[in-house]
C-alpha cells in the first residue's frame, strides 16, 4: 500500500485536525482555518466540509492545505506523526505514464463531482432549515405550507446523505454522487427529487 493509501485508512481528517492543535467540538465542528470563519462551520469526520468557504477534502488534502505542503508531503508528514507503515515504492515498477495520468484526470473528475453533489445537498439542506422555521403554522388549526411539509420530508434524509459523503468510503460517496448529483438549472436549485420507500429504516423522513 503506497504512503496515499496508507494515510488515508489509519486517519481521519478529524484525527489529523486535533492532532495539529485544531479543536473540534462534539458535534465534529470546528473553526475553518481556510477562511476567516468566527463560529464552527467545517465539519470533520473521515473528510472535511466547510459550509462557509466550501472547503472540502480529504485527510491529505487537509493537512496539505493547512500546512502549506504538497499531498506527497502532507501524506510523509502524516505517516511520520501517526506512525503508520507504508511501502516506499521505490523498488517498484514505475507504472507507464499514460494511465496514470488518466487516472489522476478521472479522480479529479470525481471530486470535481463530488464537491458539487456535496454544496448541492448542502443549499439544500440549509434552505430546508430555513423553511422549516419560517413556513412552520402559527396556529394549532393552521394548513401545513407546503414548503414546511417538504422540510419535514427531506431535511433528515439529506443530512443522512451529507454524512455519508464526509464519512463514508469510496464506493458508499460514489453512490451518492452518481444517484444525486443533479446540475442547478439556471443557476436556481433545482428541487431534488429524493426517492423514499416505505419500510427502508427512515421512519422520520416519510
Ligand atoms: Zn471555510
Amino acid at each position: 500500500m503506497n504512503v496515499f493509501e496508507a494515510v488515508k485508512q489509519a486517519v481521519t481528517a478529524r484525527q489529523a485536525a486535533e492532532h495539529y492543535g485544531i479543536r473540534v467540538n462534539r458535534h465534529g465542528m470546528c473553526v475553518c482555518p481556510f477562511h476567516n470563519d468566527k463560529n464552527p462551520s467545517m465539519k470533520l469526520d473521515r473528510r472535511f466540509y466547510c459550509f462557509g468557504c466550501g472547503a472540502t477534502g480529504d485527510v491529505i488534502d487537509f493537512v496539505s492545505r493547512f500546512q502549506g505542503t504538497g499531498s506527497r508531503e502532507a501524506a510523509l508528514m502524516l505517516a511520520q506523526d501517526f506512525s503508520i507503515p507504508f511501502e516506499s515504492g521505490k523498488n517498484r515498477a514505475k507504472p507507464p505514464i499514460r494511465p496514470r495520468l488518466r487516472q489522476e484526470t478521472e479522480e479529479q473528475r470525481f471530486r470535481r463531482m463530488e464537491q458539487h453533489c456535496f454544496q448541492v445537498l448542502s443549499d439544500y439542506c440549509h434552505l430546508l432549515r430555513r423553511w422549516r422555521e419560517e413556513y412552520a403554522p402559527r396556529q394549532p388549526g393552521d394548513r401545513w405550507h407546503p414548503r414546511f411539509v417538504e422540510a419535514l420530508q427531506k431535511q433528515s434524509y439529506v443530512e443522512y446523505l451529507l454524512d455519508g459523503l464526509l464519512s463514508g468510503d469510496l464506493q458508499e460517496r460514489a453512490a451518492i454522487v452518481l444517484a444525486y448529483n443533479i446540475p442547478k438549472k439556471n443557476g436556481k436549485m433545482r428541487p431534488l427529487s429524493i426517492p423514499m420507500h416505505e419500510g427502508q429504516g427512515n421512519a422520520d423522513v416519510i
